[in-house]
Formats: structure tokens, C-alpha cells, sequence
């Protein structure tokens, strides 16, 4: 059976957890590694449970690590714990096997993002409610982009101003997002690109600098100095 959260809520969100973090360096999958004495995968249980609209949780654990994954969130919030796969997208996929379809609404949300707050989880929700059929939240782009050829010679610059940087969660009408990975014959990066070559329009939300992806060793130091700031969602309500 799967576990409920807030029994008003309406959305469903799928945490692929089940990273190895490679290039976070030595020490266990990624969601585990902790942050402020917390493993990422909590911080990101947290702020997700404590936005309204979610009814459940479903996570991609290590496939070793289901078990502990489970204890482990038990204290935070009622979730499903699944066992995730080889690449994320098997991950989700595994996840969303276990989402009841009566759900209408799905996001998909990396643990990596763990400091993602409330706000934009329910954001990206209340766009879908609204009739989209999947939504992404962004951030516009702050450096240079530059094509570069393999000889390390610059091919041309891309225009900033149509580029976006994408983050999670992003959110589904749950029959979008389980067509989109039924037909997904290559693998993708994101879940919106799946939807995307079904033809499907992907809208854009306001995303937030406090949903970095953890991925280097200076984004777990950037990521420990953005805890002890004031609660962005406390600051704008
Ligand atoms: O590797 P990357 O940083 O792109 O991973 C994004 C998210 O996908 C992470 O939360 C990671 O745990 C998850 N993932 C997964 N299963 C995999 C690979 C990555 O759930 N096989």
C-alpha cells in the first residue's frame, strides 16, 4: 500500500534517490551524504512533505539500501521507498510504478535538489492544476554559452537570453509523464524531455537558486552556507 501524506493533497512526487554521486567524490550514493549532519535525501523528504498539495511520496533507493532508506524516512514523513535502477530515468520509472493511478498530477523531483522550498514545489503543482500538462521550473542563465568544437576552438556563442536553466520538481498530468517514459526509446537527462518529444508543451515556472542541484564538492559547501539562511518561504509569506 502506499503511504499518505496529506490526505487533502492532490499530487504525487517520485524522488529518484538512487544515484551512486560520482563526482561528489568518495562516500556512498549521493542522497545519503550528509548535509548539516543530515543525509540530502531528509532535507529533501522535509520540504517536499511540507508543501500541502502532496498527498505522497514514492523514493528510488540504492537497490541495497531500500530497507535502511525506509528507517530512515519513517521519522519524516510516510513514504514508499522503491528500489531504484541503473540509470535515473529507470529510477523514476520504477518510482512511478508505484503511484496509484487514480494520482492526476506527478512531479518528478531529484533528491540532489534537496533545499528546493515548499513554495516551488506547490509553484510548479498549481500550474499543472491550472491545466498544463507538464511544467518545469527555471532560472535564467548567467554566463557566457559557448559552442566549442573537439579541437577546443569556439564554434559560435548562443543567445543567453533564450536559454533557461532547468531544475525539479517537475510536474506531470500523469498521463503525459507515464506515456512520455513508456515511449522513451533513448535515455534523457530530464523527464520533461521525454514529454517534449511526444509534442507535448512543457511550460516554465519561476525556478529558485536554493534548488541547486548537489553535485560537485562546492555545491555541498554552497549548499551547507544557504541551510543557515532565514527560510525563504517564511521571508515572502
Ligand atoms: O546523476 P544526477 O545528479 O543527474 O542524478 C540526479 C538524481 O537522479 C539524483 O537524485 C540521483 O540520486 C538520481 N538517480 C537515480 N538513479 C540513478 C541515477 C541517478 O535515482 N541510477
Amino acid at each position: 500500500m502506499t503511504a499518505q501524506l496529506h490526505a487533502r493533497g492532490d499530487v504525487a512526487v517520485v524522488v529518484p534517490a538512487a544515484g551512486a554521486g560520482v563526482r561528489l567524490g568518495p562516500g556512498g550514493p549521493k542522497a545519503l551524504r550528509l548535509l548539516e549532519g543530515e543525509p540530502l535525501l531528509v532535507h529533501a523528504v522535509r520540504r517536499l512533505a511540507a508543501a500541502p498539495s502532496v498527498r505522497l511520496i514514492v523514493v528510488a533507493a540504492p537497490p541495497a539500501d531500500v530497507d535502511a532508506v525506509h528507517a530512515l524516512l519513517a521519522p519524516v514523513a510516510p513514504v514508499t521507498v522503491v528500489a531504484g535502477g541503473a540509470e535515473r530515468q529507470e529510477s523514476v520509472a520504477a518510482a512511478l510504478a508505484a503511484v496509484p493511478e487514480e494520482v492526476a498530477i506527478v512531479l518528478v523531483h531529484d533528491a540532489a535538489r534537496c533545499l528546493t522550498p515548499p513554495s516551488v514545489i506547490e509553484r510548479v503543482a498549481a500550474a499543472v492544476r491550472e491545466g498544463a500538462d507538464a511544467v518545469i521550473p527555471v532560472l535564467p542563465v548567467v554566463d557566457t554559452i559557448k559552442e566549442v568544437g573537439g579541437d577546443d576552438i569556439v564554434l559560435g556563442t548562443v543567445d543567453r537570453s533564450a536559454l533557461r536553466a532547468v531544475q525539479t520538481p517537475q510536474g506531470f498530468r500523469a498521463t503525459a509523464l507515464r506515456a512520455a517514459h513508456a515511449a522513451a526509446a533513448d535515455s534523457h537527462t530530464d523527464d520533461a524531455g521525454a514529454v517534449e518529444k511526444l509534442g507535448i508543451p512543457v511550460r516554465c515556472v519561476p525556478g529558485s537558486d536554493l534548488a541547486l542541484k548537489i553535485t560537485r564538492p562546492i555545491d555541498l559547501a554552497l549548499a551547507t552556507h544557504l541551510l543557515a539562511l532565514p527560510d525563504p518561504d517564511a521571508a515572502s509569506a
